[in-house]
């Protein structure tokens, strides 16, 4: 289904990329060719129409002759001939044998004769041409064709392009041509009718009508008058208009259609909050330039830069100002780029970029550079950036050879460098990652883990470990603290380490907070039913599920349902678990402690405000984190530290528990300071609840 989406997706990229306006230029330069020859075709029919109407009537005329001569049979041979003389058109009688056997006037018909059909008349006639003044002749394909072209050029002056020009002395009369060619008035149209009959030429051919033994061919004249050729010019002045229109019409066509492409195209990849590019452009673009990477020394790296605290922004000020933020990000990027170097404004506060570098070194310093200068864009407010550093592998064969790349998924590139900028997920400063394949193993776990959480819990997969707190001076155990392990079928034993993280993130640590708290009252009361010396269990309750207000009502109502004593119970908290609501968090603290549960501070000194929260909240316990005791162990400043955290939790009458501890001397430097509980290696790791059990005495 998803792959389905993604292949229509890549092909309406593909459509876009590919301009169709060549196709249209090339179907129009057809059209426009195509009227080109219809049109010239066209005046070649009007030609050849006017041909066949003139013949057609003097066709008429001739078969006139021959009625005349077959109606007067009964007289005379001679007197036939008078008769049709008379009607003063030049003709010749021959006999079935081809003999001539009478002619009037001159005979300059051609010998050989051709069938032609006359269309106005509908009949066949057989025609011949004129042997002085040959410009009308039958054709092979059966019609009588009127060589204009010639007859133009021979009979009138003409220009270059093929116009009459000037004057031609006929008779008493000039004919003024440049006066027909700009017919503009109706004078010069009546002047044209005017010299009609004096400019009109006539073409002969000649045209034969069977007698039955005899055959009449006489001369047939195609008069073309002045008026004839004002209308071919006419006819040819708006055939070219005509054309001249159409191509005006198709190239606006093409050009708008251009624009409007373009508008489109530009519409599609344009981010309309930065007013520069979007994600489908860098999309398309960044494949382009990937695509051609033939050299080792300009590597690419993708970066999905991220703006922190965009909504924050835009909820102090406005969504216009935040936006106008964006904008300045994307032009000041824009402005640091160099040639094949892309910059998009993807979502919300995101950009995706596209650089080239040769050296991995000079690329970190230039994005640090950058992220300094973005930092400080806006005069009146500082801003954090983070950015996830993809670096696309160059493709090399056997030979170490450059390889093109026939397909790049830029999705997942850039996945990846929004993966790696996920890291960065809960801290609110400027920073850079990079993207590497642990990365993609750690995604595949948390999704592993996030997909087998609940049915780990149905099938008690976790285990409580307990780790015992002991007094340093009399080595007695005073208490322990539950640990979550998970024994899982499949990834064997995990660490809370792995898994914890990821529960406070998807808030399924309310399920293991009450989890955990379920199975340390149960094991308890199970011990104590058992006559076993119970010291008090602390648990880990996580900051999500401590901002839920009837908390320690919850707590209560679980372990009284397990049947243990509240005094066997004791709640951790770790700093991060603080949350802003002061007062709800004391409210809580106080409805625990008033049910008969101690609660502690856990990793205490690891945070920066344990004081501060020390200050107001009524706790009973307070845990010195390990950080205390790690490394150098000769160090005055921290044993100071540590004898003057004693000696605080003791003024504000709060335990004192050390955790991590690994060594001899810490511990009796701790017994000596009066730390009430160490919780350490050096004592004991966490173990699982057997093992605890047999550290319990009677
Ligand atoms: P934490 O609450 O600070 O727990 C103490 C951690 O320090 C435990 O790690 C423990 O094994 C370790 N530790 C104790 N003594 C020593 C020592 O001497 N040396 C060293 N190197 N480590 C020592 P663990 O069990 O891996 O737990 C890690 C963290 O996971 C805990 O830190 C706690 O924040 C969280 N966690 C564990 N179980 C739970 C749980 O049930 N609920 C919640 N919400 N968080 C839990
Ligand atoms: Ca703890
Ligand atoms: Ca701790």
């Amino acid at each position: 289904m998803a792959k389905s989406k993604n292949i229509k997706k890549e092909k309406s990229f593909r459509k876009i990329k590919r301009n169709n306006s060549w196709i249209s230029i090339l179907f129009f330069t057809l059209a426009i060719g195509l009227l080109v020859v219809l049109s010239l075709a066209f005046v070649e029919f009007l030609f050849s129409y006017a041909v066949d109407t003139k013949a057609s009537g003097e066709y008429e005329s001739i078969k006139y002759m021959a009625r005349l001569y077959n109606s007067n049979a009964d007289i005379e041979e001679a007197e036939k001939y008078k008769l049709l003389n008379e009607e003063g058109r030049e003709y010749f009688i021959i006999d079935k044998n081809g003999e001539e056997i009478y002619s009037f006037g001159r005979n300059t018909c051609s010998d050989t004769g051709k069938t032609v059909f006359l269309g106005i008349s509908d009949e066949n006639v057989i025609a011949y041409k004129d042997t002085e003044i040959g410009y009308v002749y039958p054709t092979n394909n059966n019609a009588l064709y009127l060589d204009y072209k010639s007859f133009i050029k021979k009979e009138f002056k003409m220009d270059e392009d093929g116009v009459f020009i000037g004057t031609r002395e006929e008779g008493d009369k000039t004919i003024d041509y440049d006066r027909i060619n700009n017919l503009e008035t109706l004078d010069d149209m009546e002047y044209v009718s005017e010299i009609n009959d004096i400019v009109s030429n006539k073409l002969p051919v000649w045209l034969s009508v069977d007698m039955g033994d005899k055959t009449l061919i006489a001369k047939a004249y195609i008069k073309l008058s002045a008026n004839d050729l004002a209308l071919f010019m006419i006819m040819g002045i708006v055939m070219s208009f005509l054309v001249i229109i159409l191509f005006i019409i198709v190239v606006s066509n093409v050009i708008s259609g251009f624009v409007r492409q373009r508008r489109i195209t530009n519409f599609f990849f344009t981010d309309h909050v930065t007013k520069s590019h979007n994600w489908m452009w860098f999309k398309v673009k960044s494949e382009q330039v990937l695509r051609k990477t033939s050299n080792a020394k300009n590597k690419y790296a993708m970066l999905n830069l991220v703006f922190v605290k965009y909504r924050t922004f835009c909820l102090c000020h406005s969504v216009e100002e935040g936006e106008e933020v964006l904008r300045k990000v994307s032009n000041h990027i824009l402005s640091r780029l160099n040639k094949k170097e892309l910059c998009a404004h993807t979502t919300n506060s995101n950009f995706a970029l596209l650089l080239k570098y040769t050296d991995a070194d000079d690329l970190d310093a230039r994005i640090k550079t950058l992220i300094g200068e973005l930092e400080q864009i806006d005069t009146e407010h500082k801003f954090a950036f983070q950015v996830g550093i993809n670096k696309i592998d160059i493709l090399k064969d056997d030979n170490g050879k450059i390889l093109r790349r026939k397909k790049i998924d830029i999705d997942s590139e850039y996945n990846n460098a929004c993966a790696a900028r996920a890291t960065f997920e809960g801290s609110e400063d400027s920073g850079i990652a990079y993207f590497d394949n642990k990365l993609v193993e750690e995604q595949k776990w948390i999704d592993a883990v996030q997909e087998k959480q609940q049915q780990a819990l149905d099938n008690e997969e976790f285990q409580v470990y307990y780790q015992p707190k002991y007094d340093p001076r009399t080595n007695e155990l005073r208490g322990a603290e539950a640990l979550i392990r998970w024994q899982s079928p499949e990834y064997g034993f995990v660490s809370p380490g792995r898994i914890i993280p990821i529960f406070e993130k998807n808030g399924f640590i309310t399920e293991i907070d009450h989890y955990m708290i379920k199975h340390v009252a149960k094991d308890q009361k199970a011990w104590l039913d058992k006559g076993l010396k119970c010291v008090p269990v602390s648990v880990n309750v996580s900051r999500a599920h401590f901002i839920e207000s009837d908390l320690a009502e919850q707590i209560r109502d679980m372990i009284d349902e397990e049947g243990a004593p509240h005094d066997l119970i004791e709640i951790e908290l770790t700093e991060s678990a603080f949350f802003d609501d002061k007062n709800a968090m004391i409210n809580t603290i106080e409805r625990l402690k008033s049910y008969g549960f101690s609660v502690s501070m856990d990793d205490f000194g690891s945070g920066y405000s344990s004081l501060n929260s020390l200050k107001d909240m009524p706790l009973d316990v307070l845990k010195l984190d390990a950080e205390f005791f790690r490394g150098d162990n000769d160090n005055d400043r921290g044993e100071i530290v540590v004898t003057e955290a004693i000696k605080l939790a003791k003024s504000l009458n709060m335990r004192t528990v050390a955790e991590g501890v690994e060594i001899k001397e810490q511990v009796d430097f701790l017994a000596e300071q009066g730390c009430d509980m160490i919780q350490g290696y050096y004592f004991a790791k966490p173990m699982p609840k057997d093992e605890y059990e047999q550290r319990m005495g009677n």
